[in-house]
């Protein structure tokens, strides 16, 4: 299950408030090779020394992307963004057999990490993260994150698709997006509550569409961390997320709750948007 926006808001959450003060005593990695390959592990597993004996200061989010901070200058990102899970085990003996990496800290509580997808497990300190491509693009962007209305200011959302020519999937989801943390599905979602076609321009939208795709995208990522987060997604203690999509890949053949009309597919930016032919103009 990817971990999104939301949902790793409420990872990030649960480890601050388990783990913050806790010891990083050993680390494990098993069957990673293939991940390492491909770039979404340290190209040296021994840079993971590094967090050894280092604290938990806390564990924040931004985007898809969490950061456990030490006390030691030492930090582990973690971003299961197409497909993961982060697990929480109060003994290490309970820990399961299968994991890509495993941290134990000096009290006996373990974590465990596993990536079914593409994802990131890194061991950066602080001048590193500023080179890590995920760290840029989700903690050191200028793009506003969707949660809550201090950090995500409607004016400025507004006037950033005013000049956006792209069409409303680039602006909204993607490394060039005004927001981070926007997935595929969470546009289908927002787009079908906004009652915007996904195929519309960002730069025609009137400033009453602008609103309701404001608001939408706040209550979709509220409702979705509200749930759980999304309904296959575990969190930290196995605990499964109720979220269900007003539009997206659940509602495939099937009709409108608002009109009736039976729901369409298209192909935009790389991905299958559906979406309601009478709802949204
Ligand atoms: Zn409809």
């Amino acid at each position: 299950m990817s971990v999104e926006l939301p949902e790793a808001y409420i990872l990030a959450k649960q480890m601050d408030c388990e783990l913050q003060g806790k010891q990083i005593e050993k680390y494990e990695f098993r069957n990673y090779q293939k991940l390492q390959k491909i770039g979404f592990i340290n190209k040296c597993v021994a840079d993971f020394d590094r967090l050894l004996g280092g604290r938990v200061d806390s564990v924040i989010s931004r985007g898809n992307v969490i950061c456990v901070k030490l006390d030691n200058g030492a930090n582990l990102l973690l971003a299961p963004e197409y497909g993961g899970r982060i697990q929480y085990h109060p003994e290490e003996s309970s820990a399961p057999e299968k994991f890509h990496f495993k941290l134990v800290f000096s009290d006996g509580v373990a974590l465990t990490v596993t990536l079914t997808g593409m994802g990131v497990i890194q061991a950066l300190n602080d001048e590193e993260l500023k080179g890590s491509y995920i760290y840029k693009r989700d903690f050191l962007t200028t793009a506003q994150s969707p949660l809550g209305e201090k950090e995500f200011r409607f004016d400025q959302f507004a006037k950033g698709l005013t000049i956006k020519t792209v069409n409303i999937k680039a602006a909204l989801v993607g490394k060039d997006a005004l927001v981070v943390g926007l997935s595929n599905s969470a546009f289908q979602d927002v787009l079908y509550r906004a009652r915007i076609h996904p195929k519309r321009k960002a730069s025609t939208l009137t400033e009453a569409e602008k609103l309701a795709v404001y608001d939408a995208i706040r209550l979709v990522v509220q409702k979705r961390i509200q749930s759980g987060g999304k309904n296959q997604f575990l969190d930290l203690y196995g605990k499964q997320g109720s979220y269900t999509p007003a539009m997206g890949p659940n509602m495939k053949d099937k009709a409108c709750p608002e009109c009736g009309a039976k729901v369409q597919q298209l192909s935009l930016g790389g991905g299958q948007v559906y979406y309601c032919p009478k709802c949204q103009t």
